[in-house]
């Protein structure tokens, strides 16, 4: 058997041209704030301005030093969140080192409205109550539900095991799919013979951060397998899934690059949009 492919880039194309009469009524603006130089930063942002341009959404990147102070950094979100022409913004993460263990203040500060990473507990909360408050959802989340959805894959009735725990993907994720009727198992580092619970999973999500960490044994023939993990190996983006063995028993899979990458900056420029909604309903 030869896995189908969930195609993050040929799903994220639809979603944006369908957004597109949206944004050219709306015109909202995104701005992305960067502190510092990490690679891995640079390189998603570039990929979200691009995005914005071929959608036609304006946007603004706003680049500050690595030694930026955090009272200067939260001068920045003030006056963002005070912006009448600023839609939505976000602060890429990961901050460098003397900001990172401010990141929960700064993630505070961001008025919800404007929260389109929907990092803030704000928006988080909205997520817990039903899929119906799912307003600003998590970006990575919501994007692989949109995946699933694009690809048709049944959510109702079937065991998803996310393995990785985090506030901005694993957990999200789980309550999203307990929101489309699955049976939700999380794992995390303190799991004890997390390959039992793997081989579980009708639907496999890996959000590690570990290449290659999950291996042929770990997955149940005919389970979709998706990979949130992006890890640089050898200078090249690697997922958290061994693609190649795996491809061969799942019944779906995603590639990194490719998959879910792509499907985060579509969700992230949807939530840009239903802001502008929102703020011009208010
Ligand atoms: P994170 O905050 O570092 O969380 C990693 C999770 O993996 C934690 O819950 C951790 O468990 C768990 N874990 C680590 N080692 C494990 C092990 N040996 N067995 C089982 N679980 C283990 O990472 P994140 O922010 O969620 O991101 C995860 C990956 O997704 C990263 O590669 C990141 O770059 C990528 N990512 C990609 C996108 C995209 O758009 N493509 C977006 C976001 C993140 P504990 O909680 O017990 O420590």
């Amino acid at each position: 058997m030869s896995a189908l492919l969930l195609s993050g880039r040929s799903a994220s194309a639809k979603i944006l041209a369908d957004l597109k009469p949206k944004i050219a009524k709306l015109n909202p603006k995104l701005v992305v704030v960067q502190v510092g130089d990490d690679p891995g930063s640079s390189s998603y942002i570039k990929q979200k301005i691009k995005s914005c341009t071929e959608v036609g959404m304006r946007s603004q990147h706003r680049h500050l030093q690595a030694a930026t102070s955090l009272s200067d950094l939260l001068k920045l979100v003030a006056d963002l969140n005070a912006d009448p022409d600023v839609t939505g913004f976000i602060v890429q993460l990961p901050l460098p080192e003397h900001l990172q263990s401010h990141v929960p203040d700064i993630i505070r500060a961001i008025d919800p409205k404007k929260d389109v990473d929907g990092f803030g507990a704000y928006n988080l909360g909205k997520v817990f109550l039903s899929k119906d408050f799912e307003h600003l959802p998590p970006a990575t989340p919501a994007g692989i539900i949109m995946l699933l959805e694009h690809y048709k894959i049944p959510v109702a009735s079937k065991h998803a095991v996310i393995v990785g725990r985090s506030n901005i993907v694993g957990k999200p994720l789980a309550i999203m799919l307990l929101n489309r009727d699955a049976t939700v198992t999380v794992c995390h580092s303190k799991t004890k013979d997390l390959a039992a619970m793997s081989r579980h999973a009708d639907i496999l999500i890996a959000a590690i951060g570990k290449p290659k960490f999950i291996t042929k044994d770990m997955v149940k023939p005919g389970a979709v397998v998706i990979d949130v993990g992006t890890s640089r190996v050898d200078g090249k983006l690697t997922g958290d899934v061994d693609f190649v063995a795996i491809q061969e028993i799942a019944s779906a899979i995603t590639p990194v690059p490719g998959g879910i990458g792509p499907m985060t900056v579509a969700s992230l420029i949807k939530n840009c949009v239903q802001a502008k909604e929102r703020q011009i309903e208010k």
